[in-house]
C-alpha cells in the first residue's frame, strides 16, 4: 500500500495542480471530485445532471452521491496501491463516511495548502476568464468560499482530533515552489510499511 494523502484547501488554492503533479511523482492516482462531477455533467450522465445546477451555484453536490462516486473510484484496482484525495471530503460526515468505509487507515496525512482570501478571489477571477468554467464567476466563488469556510475548514481540527495529522503549506508563490513545499512536509512523515517483504 503506497501513500494515501488527502489535499485540503480553499478553492483557488492550487491544491488540484498540486495534488496531479504529487500523484504523479508518488504514482497513485489523482482522485478530484471535482474532475469526476464536472466528467459526468459533460457525459450527461444521472449524476451529471443532478449535480450541474448544484455546481454552478458554488453548493456542494449531496454527501450520499459523492460518497457512492468515491467509494465506487476507490473500489478500482489502481486504488489499491494507495491514492491522492483531492476535494473529498468536503465536509466532516463526508470524513466520517470515508472513516466507515476504509477503516482508520484511509488517510495518513492531510495537506492543507493556504492561501488568503483575497488572493483566492483575484486567481479564481482570473481562471474564470481563461479556462471558462461556469463556477468561477464572482458570485459563485464567494459562495464557494462561503462554503469552504462553513463546511470544509472544520476538517482542519477534525483529522487532527482522530489522530491524522494537519500539516500546512504556504499556497502563495510559484507552482515549482510550492511542490517543493509539498515535498519537505511529506519528507518529515514517515514512509508507508512495505507490503511486500524485501
Ligand atoms: P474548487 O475547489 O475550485 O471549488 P472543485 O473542482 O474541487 O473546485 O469542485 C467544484 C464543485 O464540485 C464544488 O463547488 C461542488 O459543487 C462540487 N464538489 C466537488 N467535490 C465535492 C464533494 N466532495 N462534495 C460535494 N460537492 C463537491
Amino acid at each position: 500500500m503506497g501513500r494515501r494523502l488527502l489535499f485540503l484547501g480553499p478553492p483557488g488554492a492550487g491544491k488540484g495542480t498540486q495534488a496531479a503533479m504529487l500523484a504523479r511523482a508518488l504514482g497513485v492516482p489523482h482522485l478530484s471530485t471535482g474532475d469526476m462531477l464536472r466528467r459526468a455533467v459533460t457525459e450527461g450522465t444521472a449524476l451529471g445532471l443532478r449535480a450541474e445546477g448544484i455546481m454552478a451555484a458554488g453548493d456542494l453536490v449531496p454527501d450520499d452521491l459523492v460518497v457512492a462516486m468515491v467509494e465506487e473510484r476507490l473500489a478500482e484496482p489502481d486504488a489499491s496501491c494507495g491514492y491522492l484525495l483531492d476535494g473529498f471530503p468536503r465536509n466532516v460526515a463526508q470524513a466520517e463516511a470515508l472513516a466507515t468505509a476504509l477503516g482508520d487507515g484511509a488517510i495518513e496525512m492531510v495537506l492543507l495548502v493556504e492561501v488568503d482570501e483575497e488572493e483566492l478571489v483575484s486567481r479564481l477571477l482570473g481562471r474564470a476568464a481563461e479556462l471558462g468554467r461556469t463556477d468561477d464567476n464572482e458570485e459563485t466563488i464567494r459562495r464557494r468560499l462561503e462554503v469552504y469556510r462553513a463546511e470544509t475548514s472544520p476538517l482542519v481540527a477534525h483529522y487532527p482530533a482522530t489522530g491524522i495529522e494537519v500539516v500546512a503549506v504556504d499556497g502563495i508563490g510559484a507552482i515549482d515552489e510550492v511542490f517543493a513545499r509539498i515535498v519537505v512536509a511529506l519528507a518529515g512523515m514517515p514512509a508507508p510499511l512495505p507490503t511486500v517483504p524485501p
